[in-house]
């Protein structure tokens, strides 16, 4: 029962040019329904674009993505952006919050332009806000908190639309090291309670291990 699947991935940056970078080479790797997987790699391995091609938002030169089953490989971009919206949540190292709008605004917002009502999301919103603990935080906008709580609202909107996959890179990684390490619980007790399977790539080690696999990319 796979989440997502990717076979023989390859991908090469100017292939066509005068110097291929050839990045992910043939990569096999898996996340099973209700898996957390940990992405460790050094620095330039490929993490980003591997994150890339299985969050659909880039093609691999050679390969298969599956998600949920089905072969996403050579799609057209409307299916490819449906599945996007309906099946993956992204956390990024930096929250990416709209500034105009607040905390539950930037959770309600995703759940409009996926069809729900208005009701609905303000109700999921407000639960999804109660998770990690910022229920006192709803109407503030992104610049009025702080770094730790601007990335729990970043969670709380990946999930807005209830994915099946959730990728993260470096969800953390601009915090401070302490803070880190709360924000993550945070994260790891929603993925946990949400049944959410999860691929999160960090260069913390300590963090990976919290997670229940840890793949492995480049030489690290
Ligand atoms: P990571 O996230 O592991 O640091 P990336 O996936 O961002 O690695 O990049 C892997 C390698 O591919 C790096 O050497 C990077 O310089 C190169 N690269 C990334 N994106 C491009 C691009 N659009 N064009 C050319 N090279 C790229
Ligand atoms: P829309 O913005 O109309 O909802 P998109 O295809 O642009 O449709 O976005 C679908 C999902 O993919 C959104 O969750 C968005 O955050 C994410 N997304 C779109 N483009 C990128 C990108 N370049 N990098 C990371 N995530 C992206």
């Amino acid at each position: 029962n796979e989440v997502l699947r990717l076979d023989g991935v390859t991908k090469t940056y100017g292939k066509d040019g005068p110097s291929p970078v050839p990045v992910l080479r043939g990569i096999d790797l898996t996340v099973d329904r209700g898996e957390v997987v940990a992405l460790v790699a050094p620095s330039g391995a490929g993490k980003s674009t591997l994150l890339h091609i299985a969050g659909l938002l880039d093609t691999p030169d050679g390969g298969q993505v599956y998600l949920s089953g089905r072969d996403m490989t050579g799609l057209p971009d409307k299916p490819r952006t449906e599945a996007r919206r309906n099946q993956l949540g992204f956390v990024y190292q930096f929250h990416h919050l709209l500034p105009e709008f607040s905390a539950a605004e930037n959770i309600i917002l995703p759940q409009l332009a996926n069809g729900s009502g208005q009701r609905a999301a303000a109700d999921r919103a407000a639960d999804l806000l109660d998770r990690v603990g910022l229920s006192h935080r709803a109407d503030h906008r992104p610049a009025a908190l702080s770094g730790g709580e601007q990335q729990r609202v970043a969670f709380c909107r990946a999930l807005a639309n209830a994915p099946a996959l959730l990728l993260a890179d470096e969800p953390t990684g601009n915090l401070d090291p302490a803070t880190s390490d709360r924000v993550f619980d945070v994260l790891m007790t929603l993925v946990r309670e949400t049944g959410l399977s999860a691929l999160i790539a960090t260069h913390n080690l300590e963090l990976a291990g919290r997670m229940d696999r840890i793949i492995r990319l480049g030489n690290d």
